[in-house]
């Protein structure tokens, strides 16, 4: 297989640059060795960022140009991601600790956005509005101009063509902020911009530390319209940024999300949900099913079959071609652990799992934790692991109370066959997006964000593409 460059860099302007505040090591958390080297982007780095997608957005190739011809350009930057997917998946699984069929499933899942919203770039029409026979009166849509976007280490490309492909489609340049674990396949979204013939300066990505290269980007007045996904610590500072400046911006943060499991469930469909909804990416993905809240009548079998499920899974690095690979980092392992250390003092019982395996690199084991009430942290706190608590619900008043009793709102889910009780329960569910019967039902063309702590602002779907544009009404007045 071919070595991989030993040295990576970010891209300002069509150029690949050696950023200006040294280099940043990535390592690979299954076996903790150094993958490479990139350059580490610092304000300077943003600032020449920033001036590129300002002068590529001021010279008007984009916003003049056909929708359709945007979306030809958009399309093909997720063409290149297919053609080279295996290429970039071996990078994402050597950052990330992922199995090389997730990194797959990613890389597929970027260019999806890219064939979604190329599709979508002619569907953005104004409206006409009738004022009388003196008048005629239309709207239309235009781009905001420089757009930021700055994405977590868990999906980091897939995350990257959730925002960039809609916001290229509609006429805007963007400005790509790389998280420091896991920037390197990250990189291949400028050589899909590239291979795709974008102008110089309508794609361009640092990798640079949060509070270095991310505040720079957040802060700076010459951006137009900010997109994050992340914690809701930095959600917070974020959101400060852009209201200092005065321009919109979308949070999509953490999640604790919860699927209420009726007495009627298919228990097999409920098992295999749960297979993806808290082992894959080993439950590193904001919309994770994190909690089952089940019928009391059905707790104790489906909690025997969880924990057989979560000791079926077998973790390992990816020549071990494993079910579920490692965490993103030590500190990530380490902070799961505490979790899980926390809950078994608070009284929650690990049926499986709750510590890490002893081998190197940071894998943590499937957890599932049963005894667990309300008040505490494994209950209501976003652990980001392979970590699922199963509580008990005597009636659909409880479920509810339960389902809802943290401060995220992103998804929630139920498995019944009682199309009345569903209808009721999915009403009273406090969440972005509800699943029926299988946990991610849905895809790249349904709305997906939450509200309180899960941030604010919707991605995917029609909503995602109307982040990156506003309306301009014009009003002729006829003689
Ligand atoms: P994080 O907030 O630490 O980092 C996210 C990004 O923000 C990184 O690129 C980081 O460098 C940058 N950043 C950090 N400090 C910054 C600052 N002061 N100013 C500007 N940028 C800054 O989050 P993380 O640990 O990388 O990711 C995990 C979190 O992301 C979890 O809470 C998870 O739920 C959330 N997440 C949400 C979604 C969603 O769609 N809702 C998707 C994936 C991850």
């Amino acid at each position: 297989m071919q070595q991989l460059p030993a040295q990576w860099h970010n891209y300002i302007n069509g150029r690949w640059h050696t950023g200006q505040s040294g280099n940043l090591s990535v390592e690979n958390p299954a076996d903790l060795s150094k993958v490479a080297d990139i350059s580490l982007a610092g304000p300077a780095d943003v600032e020449a960022a920033v001036t590129a997608a300002r002068d590529c957005h001021n010279s008007g190739v984009l916003p003049a140009m056909r929708p359709v011809e945007r979306g030809r350009l958009v399309r093909k930057m997720g063409d290149y991601l297919l053609a080279n997917c295996s290429e970039i998946a071996r990078v994402l699984t050597l950052e990330t600790g992922k199995p090389l069929a997730e990194s797959a499933g990613e890389i597929q899942g970027a260019a999806r956005y890219f064939e979604y919203y190329a599709n979508q770039a002619e569907t953005v029409d104004g409206r006409s509005i009738p004022l009388g026979n003196d008048y005629i009166d239309y709207t239309v849509y235009e781009p905001f101009g420089v757009t930021a976007h700055i994405v977590p280490w868990n999906f980091p490309v897939e995350m990257i063509a959730r925002s960039v492909a809609p916001a290229l489609v509609t006429g805007n340049t963007c400005v790509i902020k790389t998280p420091e674990l896991t920037p390197l396949a990250c990189t291949y979204i400028a050589k899909a911009a590239e291979f795709a013939g974008l102008p110089e300066g309508a794609v361009n990505i640092l990798c640079g530390y949060g509070h270095e290269a991310g505040a720079a980007l957040s802060n700076h007045p010459d951006i137009d319209q900010i997109v994050f996904t992340g914690s809701v610590q930095t959600g917070t500072l974020i959101a400060e940024a852009a209201a200092r400046n005065l321009v919109p911006c979308v949070l999509e943060l953490g999640g604790k999300s919860a699927a209420i499991v009726c007495e009627d469930a298919d228990l097999d469909t409920v098992v295999e949900s749960v297979r993806w909804g808290i082992f894959y990416n080993a439950g590193q993905v904001c919309s994770a099913l994190s909690r089952i809240i089940v019928h009391r009548d059905i707790h104790d079998e489906l909690l025997q079959r969880l924990t057989q499920l979560a000791e079926s899974i077998r973790i390992g690095s990816h020549d071990e071609t494993p079910d579920m690979g490692t965490l993103v980092s030590m500190d990530q392992q380490r902070r799961v652990g505490e979790f899980c250390q926390q809950a078994i003092q608070a009284g929650a019982i690990a049926t499986t799992g709750g510590t890490a395996p002893d081998r190197p690199g940071a894998f943590f084991l499937p957890t599932v934790f049963s005894q667990v009430t309300a008040d505490m942290a494994i209950a209501t706190e976003e652990v980001f692991g392979p970590v699922l608590t199963v509580q008990a619900f005597a009636d659909d008043a409880e479920a509810i109370q339960l389902a809802n009793g943290t401060e995220y709102s992103l998804a929630g889910g139920v498995f019944s066959n009682d199309l009345q009780r569903v209808m009721r329960l999915s009403q009273q569910l406090k969440a972005g997006q509800v699943y029926i019967n299988e946990w991610y039902a849905g895809g790249v063309e349904t709305p997906f964000g939450g509200t309180g702590k899960s941030g604010y602002g919707r991605e995917k779907g029609r909503e995602g593409l109307l982040n990156y544009v506003h309306s301009k009404n014009v009003a002729i007045r006829l003689k």
